[in-house]
């Protein structure tokens, strides 16, 4: 049947996908591994099937399978899509001598190993699209397989192209979809359109989707594929499968489908994507950058680069996503064997997106090292992953390029009406901020561009920085926060790290040292040792002050003063105003981590809740000590909890004034405990990174006015890129950073004001030493 796609369906279909999935069109970047090409089956169409006398083996061998796997890793792909025929042991002696010569008991068990094998060794997310399978075959596969997929194909029982295909009846097809649904497998599917079926065929095969779907929730996109002929097939002689059925076939899809399925269409099987984003798609399915299309070879991928270039043009965004996608992602306890929990949670952002920093991609194995000397107790060894970390030594992605005019094109959606909102002055609210760290592609250069105006309205062209010695005077913590590297309980070994304690003289001896190098603050940051009383803090305050007397004391977080006061059983503003009396001036504003309860329940359960944090700032603010905010980011966290974040700090701010700037710390997981203990994702990604400090910058717009970006977390190559993005200080200098350094980061412990100068000097921009207080010292040379 030639049908004209109505146009009115196409809008409504192309109206609920925007209104579900905004502007996002995902794709899973991909290799393609074809286990057998050994099929019971005989469809009228496939290519992909051969018999046994045209392969080389009956299976591909581990030794090919890991070859095919490794590459993906080294080019950035997050998905291993095992495709193969279906029970080929059934029809072909070859494969089941092959099966008993190698141990296996079905091709099922071989696909099994093979995938397990995969993900151990690269990382890569096994997709399983085995066809029928009956609920053990299923079971079997869900501990190596995040999400499983079949082809539908088509419910009508008397397809031509069919005969001779056992595993195609509608009854096995439906009996997977379900079994696979009661085991709450993300599962793919899909039909098959233009193979003889009639247009109510295809309604009624979408509709059975949709009912399992409903009963299950475990259909995670469907395919809209359209048949193509091809030589050597039954069916080459066919019509290819006419355009407008296939942009109808979509549009119903999106219609019949319940608002949470994606929609899909191969993106290599059409001339030009416009036609399939017009009638509702969001997601383009697999796309491999080595390997071939196996199902259909004559059609080879397209570039992903022209792929990003083709949505945008239309308005959307490209993002790629995990296997399963982030609806799945984000509800591990339900939808993954626990044994899938990390790899899935490795390989994906603080969204449930796959991570879209380029370059290679392996899991990180460690050894634990012997000489501990800066605190971080383990060394990667095994493949290298290039892509960016927060505290590795790989330079960031470009994602700001140009100067801020050039690179933002329009941008529709949610993300352009939220910035549309914020230059008006409404201030964001949660759902706002979300939609903000949302931005990909284009919108991040848009997000970006916005809070660069805010900065040059607010900072002019002056980057600050101010010259300061961390002094971490001790690492020894009765608390146990997940995230932590740097601490070290009292009886810990050498080996692992030596617990140590400075005396008041070391302290003294150092807060000296940092004067004569130019210091004009120290940052006194630490453990919380089990023998100190709140005396210790107001001890070492006296000791810092009488050797330096105008140093700037920048000391103590909100959980050292609340401990402090506690051990000494007086109220907190009392004991800060004894530590303003003794010396101190402003509180970091570190022990933030997140400031939500249920993530802190995750991070650091014995810490301060949320509110002492807030209360610890309210009350130092109150008695005239300044403190800063900071946001420890990227580890299990969601968006969500970021807006939470800036909102309540946002408030407090708004009550006190008292906060001098925004800080972010991205997580450094190679060496902090969540990450070896297999708990928490790689830190953020470069992207996430941008977007904090813009959005930071657009959402304390008129309340804080200096954004800082930590230069030992992000080096300074990507600290570049931020001070396009709403970033207008370098922090400080700090002699003997060690904190980051414990986590695993292999940035410098110091930097110099000329290393600063010459990494701003190609921007533009004028370097000013400031105090702690954000007062301008002499201007340095400029280039
Ligand atoms: S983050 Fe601070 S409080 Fe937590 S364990 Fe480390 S040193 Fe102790």
């Amino acid at each position: 049947m030639n049908l004209t796609p109505d146009p009115d369906l196409l809008a409504r279909a192309a109206a609920r996908r925007d209104v579900n999935f905004g502007r996002r069109i995902t794709y899973s970047p991909k290799v393609f591994i074809p286990l057998t090409k050994l099929c019971q089956d005989r469809c009228g169409y496939c290519t992909f099937a051969e018999p046994p006398a045209r392969v080389e083996a009956p299976y591909l061998s581990a030794a090919d399978v890991l070859g095919i796997a490794r590459a993906g890793a080294r080019a950035g792909c997050h998905e291993a899509l095992f495709t193969l025929g279906e029970r080929p042991e059934l029809r072909y002696p070859a494969a089941r001598n092959w099966l008993d010569e190698n141990g296996y008991e079905s091709t099922i068990h071989y696909l099994k190993a093979m995938a397990e094998l995969v993900l151990s060794e690269t990382g890569l997310l096994p997709h399983a699209n085995a066809g029928a399978l009956d609920a053990d075959e299923l079971a079997l596969l869900r501990p190596v397989s995040p999400s499983q997929g079949m082809m539908i194909e088509s419910l009508n029982p008397d397809l031509e192209c069919h005969r001779g295909s056992p595993d195609k009846t509608p009854e096995r097809r439906l009996a997977t979809l379900e079994a696979a649904g009661e085991l709450a497998i993300p599962f793919t599917t899909g039909i098959l359109v233009g193979i003889g079926e009639s247009r109510q065929d295809r309604i009624e095969a979408l509709e059975a989707i949709a009912a399992s779907h409903e009963r299950h929730g475990h259909v995670q996109e469907v395919i809209v594929q359209n048949f193509l002929p091809k030589p050597g097939t039954r069916m080459r002689d066919h019509d290819a499968c006419p355009k407008d059925d296939h942009l109808d076939a979509i549009a119903l899809a999106r219609l019949i489908l319940p608002v949470d399925v994606h929609v899909q269409a191969p993106p290599n099987l059409v001339d030009t994507i416009d036609d399939l984003i017009a009638a509702g798609i969001d997601d383009l399915g697999g796309i491999s950058p080595i390997t071939a299309d196996h199902v259909n070879p004559e059609r080879p991928w397209p570039h992903l680069d022209g792929l990003a270039v083709a949505v945008e043009r239309l308005g959307y965004t490209l993002a790629p996503r995990l296997t399963a996608h982030p609806e799945f992602v984000l509800d591990p306890d339900r939808w993954f064997d626990p044994a899938l929990h990390f790899a899935v949670m490795d390989r994906s952002d603080a969204e449930g997106m796959g991570r879209d920093d380029p370059g290679a991609f392996f899991p990180e194995r460690t050894m634990e090292k012997s000489d501990v000397t800066d605190g971080a107790e383990v060394v990667l060894v095994g493949h290298k992953s290039t892509a960016w970390y927060s505290g590795a030594d790989q330079p960031p992605p470009v994602l700001l390029r140009g100067p801020a005019s050039d690179r933002v094109g329009a941008i529709g959606g949610t993300v352009a009406e939220v910035l549309a909102a914020a230059r008006e002055g409404e201030e964001l609210d949660e759902d706002g901020i979300v939609t903000l760290f949302s931005a990909r592609g284009p919108e991040v250069a848009a997000v970006a561009q916005f809070a660069d105006e805010l900065r040059r309205e607010t900072n002019g062209d002056v980057v600050t920085y101010v010259k300061n010695r961390n002094i971490n005077y001790t690492n020894v913590c009765t608390f146990k926060c997940q995230f932590c590297g740097f601490s070290k309980g009292p009886l810990s070994l050498n080996l692992r790290g030596a617990p140590y304690l400075l005396t008041l003289d070391d302290i003294a001896e150092r807060v000296v040292e940092a004067e004569q190098a130019g210091a004009t603050e120290v940052c006194l940051q630490g453990g919380i040792h089990p023998d100190f009383d709140g005396e210790y803090y107001i001890d070492v305050i006296d000791a810092v002050h009488r050797a330096a007397p105008s140093i700037h004391i920048h000391g103590f977080t909100a959980l050292e003063v609340t401990e402090g006061a506690r051990r000494l059983g007086e109220p907190l503003e009392e004991y800060l105003a004894r530590l303003r009396d003794a010396g101190l001036r402003s509180l970091p504003g570190t022990a933030a981590e997140i400031l939500d309860d249920d993530v802190r329940a995750i991070l650091c359960p014995d810490k301060i809740t949320t509110d002492e944090w807030l209360e610890a700032h309210r009350l130092a603010h109150r008695v005239g000590l300044t403190s800063n905010v900071t946001i420890m980011f990227g580890a299990v966290e969601q968006p969500v909890h970021w807006a939470r974040h800036l909102l309540r700090t946002l408030e407090l701010q708004k009550e006190t004034g008292g906060f001098t700037e925004f800080v972010t710390l991205p997580f450094v997981h190679m060496a902090s405990p969540i990450y070896l203990r297999k708990r928490s994702r790689r830190g953020p990604t470069f992207r996430e990174t941008l977007l904090m400090h813009a959005v930071a910058r657009i959402v304390y717009h008129g309340h804080i006015d200096n954004i800082q970006a930590s230069w030992p977390k992000i080096g300074l190559a990507g600290v570049t890129q931020l001070l396009h993005a709403g970033v207008n200080d370098l922090g400080g200098t700090l002699m003997d950073e060690n904190i980051s350094r414990a986590a695993g980061a292999s940035h410098g412990t110091e930097l110099t004001p000329a290393d600063f100068e010459a990494a701003i000097a190609p921007l533009g921009r004028r370097l000013v030493e400031r105090t702690t207080r954000y007062d301008l010292r002499q201007p340095q040379l400029s280039g």
